[in-house]
Formats: structure tokens, C-alpha cells, sequence
């Protein structure tokens, strides 16, 4: 702060910005024409031309997945554990299948067939984006109604609507839930 004029504070923010711009500029500072070189911990280590350190920029992913929720003919609905490790672990989710750009309705189709479901109906509910720190999810949501007709896999099961709100699920879900309740 000593190096700070208190009268005219700017001329230090001039001076640094010229200095940036002139003398010490990324790929070659020029550290022998340098007036801050005695005070400049970069040159007395040794290495300018290394600072600063670039952090490589991580792609975002983007995901899009159709999104079921599935509901009984006794007010139950189904609900599968997310894996153990990873993004969002052990938090339950409705059956979410990833797009293909095959056909439409083919994860309808697979939603009968990896939980056993004979579905009756099926209405759109919403869609929107859910963004992670370098991933982003688009979601399609929907209404189904199924009857179980086989063994569902062990990660799911159907829950009332008070045994719902013990379950912790993830944001996007919660969204899609409340969307759903609103419709009633
Ligand atoms: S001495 Fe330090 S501040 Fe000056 S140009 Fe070199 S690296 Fe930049």
C-alpha cells in the first residue's frame, strides 16, 4: 500500500498496466530493462518466461437423455440408486436413458425392457438444461404409465409420494418433480 499515492491512487494502476503491457508481457518479459526487477520474485527464481501458468481450458460435455417418470397403477413410482462413486453419487433419480439420434421413442423401448414395465401412456412434461461445473445435461422429461410385468434391476424400486420426499435426489430431478406436482 506505501507504493500507493493516496492523492493520486490511478497513476499506480498506469503504471502496472504499461508495465504488463511494455516490459513484463507473457511470452517475453523483459526483465533486463525492468524497473521492479530487485523486487520481482519470478527473476530472482529464475524463471519469467514460465509465468504465468496457463491452465488448460476443459471442454464442456454435453449430454442429452430422456428422462421417465414412471408411475404405477397404485400412485407408486420408480426410482433407481445412482452407482456408489462418481457424479451425484447414491442419489436416486427416475430412469434416465441417454439419446440416440436412431429413432425416436427408442428409449421408450428400452425403459420397458431394462425394468420390466408394460407402458399404457406416455405424456411430454419438460425440458431444460442442467449445467455442472464441465458437463451440461439436456433433459427431456416425460410421464409414463406402467404396470410391472418382470423383475426390475436391483437398483430400483417404486415409492409412494411420502417415501419420495426421504430420498435424496439430485437437483435436475427435484426440478422435474416439482414440474410434475404442478401439473396435478
Ligand atoms: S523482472 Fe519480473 S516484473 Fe520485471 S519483466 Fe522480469 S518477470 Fe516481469
Amino acid at each position: 500500500m506505501e507504493l500507493i499515492d493516496t492523492e493520486h491512487p490511478s497513476q499506480f494502476n498506469q503504471g502496472l498496466m504499461e508495465l504488463g503491457a511494455l516490459v513484463c508481457t507473457p511470452t517475453s518479459p523483459k526483465c533486463l530493462l525492468c524497473p521492479v526487477r530487485e523486487y520481482c520474485t519470478a527473476f530472482n527464481e529464475g524463471n519469467p518466461e514460465e509465468l504465468p501458468v496457463k491452465t488448460k481450458k476443459v471442454k464442456t460435455k454435453n449430454l442429452h437423455y430422456d428422462v421417465f417418470v414412471v408411475q404405477n397403477e397404485k400412485d407408486q413410482f420408480l426410482l433407481e440408486k445412482r452407482p456408489e462413486k462418481g457424479l451425484l453419487a447414491n442419489m436416486w433419480q427416475f430412469p434416465m436413458l441417454e439419446q440416440t439420434d436412431i429413432e425416436e421413442h427408442t428409449n421408450e423401448a428400452k425403459l420397458a425392457d431394462i425394468y420390466k414395465l408394460e407402458l399404457i401412456n406416455r405424456d411430454q412434461l419438460m425440458s431444460f438444461k442442467h449445467v455442472f461445473s464441465h458437463l451440461v445435461w439436456h433433459m427431456d422429461s416425460y410421464v409414463i404409465s406402467a404396470q410391472q410385468i418382470g423383475d426390475a434391476p436391483d437398483n430400483s424400486n417404486w415409492f409412494s409420494i411420502e417415501e419420495m420426499k426421504e430420498l435424496p435426489m439430485p437437483v435436475p430431478m427435484q426440478k422435474i418433480w416439482q414440474k410434475f406436482n404442478l401439473n396435478l
